[in-house]
């Protein structure tokens, strides 16, 4: 079934700079063709000083609604009109309603990282764990470790400490949760938070495709068989931190299970309709290895 594109049709898109590596259209354009709905998902490449004025125009045009990704998931909350509570908890927006001009912002990273991490839950409760990165994606994992998972201990691995520590503050703060650290991106000191930690995130870009050969951390001796690791990266599927820890017998889990899963939530706020989830990613995993 082909999308017929007329008077109908309903406009709802991604803005970001830069977009260019994105798998959000091919993922709502397919989900809109799957559940035979008429809307168009298109990519808006949009600087930091068109942001307001993109919003004005998504008001103004009647576009239903936007992913938000790198560098606006911060920032663009000062231009909305409400936030849902995970939203204004974690203070970062990867989705945006609108709702009779009214516009609202929501994170459903949140719910692709939750089910990403649901069937590993006995082992993260109660457990230290860590998070590389200190950007949205961490805020989004932080948040929901804390609030569904209930660690003993998060320590948040960034290369510029001062953001782990912001973090930190925000977390202890808003969440009263006190049993946050922070730890510097370098070797050898990081073998022991890596190894006693259960769960580690790797929410930045390193590894990444093209730079594939890239890992936040080429310390073998840091993975063992009783821990997951959890790289948000899906392309490659399999990262080269995954390989690693894979070689040492951890578990591991890459980033298009949580991909598909915070599409399909953003879907449904738009459309009022759950995506197959099952054709979703089987058709995203083709996409990606061929
Ligand atoms: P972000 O806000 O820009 O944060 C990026 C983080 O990565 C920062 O902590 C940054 O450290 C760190 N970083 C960047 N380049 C680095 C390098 N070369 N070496 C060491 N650290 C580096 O980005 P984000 O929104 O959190 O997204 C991060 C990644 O998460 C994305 O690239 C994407 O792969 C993944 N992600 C996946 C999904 C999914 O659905 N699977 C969803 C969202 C995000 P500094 O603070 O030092 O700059």
């Amino acid at each position: 079934m082909q999308n017929s594109f007329h008077t109908n049709t309903k406009l709802i898109g991604l803005i970001g700079h830069p977009i260019k590596q994105s798998y959000s259209p091919f993922i709502h354009n397919i989900a809109a063709q799957f559940k035979s709905i008429d809307y168009i998902y298109l990519p808006f490449d949009v600087v930091i000083d068109n942001l307001e004025n993109a919003l004005k125009g998504v008001v103004s045009l009647g576009v239903r609604g936007l992913n938000v990704t790198i560098p606006h998931k911060e920032k663009i909350i000062k231009y909305l009109d409400e936030l849902s509570e995970e939203a204004a908890m974690i203070g970062a927006v990867n989705t945006v309603v609108n709702e009779q001009g009214k516009l609202k912002g929501y994170n459903t990273d949140i719910n692709g990282i939750l089910e990403s991490l649901t069937e590993y839950k006995d082992l993260i409760t109660g457990s230290k764990v860590c998070v590389i990165g200190a950007g949205g994606a961490a805020r989004a994992v932080i948040y929901t470790l804390i609030r569904y998972f209930k660690p003993e201990q998060i320590t948040i691995i960034n290369r510029t400490i001062q953001r782990a520590e912001t973090l930190l503050n925000y977390f202890s703060e808003k969440m009263r949760f006190d049993n946050l650290k922070t730890a510097d991106l370098f070797p050898p000191e990081l073998i022991e938070t890596f190894s006693s930690s259960k769960l580690i995130v790797n929410s930045t870009p390193v590894g990444m495709y093209p730079e594939v050969d890239d890992s936040p951390t080429n310390l073998s001796e840091s993975f063992h068989k009783d821990q997951l690791v959890f790289d948000m990266i899906y392309n490659p599927a399999e990262t080269k931190l995954l390989k690693l820890a894979k070689n040492q017998d951890a578990s591991t889990l890459g980033g298009i299970k949580m991909l598909v899963h915070q599409a399909a939530k953003s879907f449904e706020l738009w459309t009022g309709e759950e995506p197959p989830i099952e054709k979703l990613s089987r058709s995203l995993e083709l996409m990606i290895t061929t």
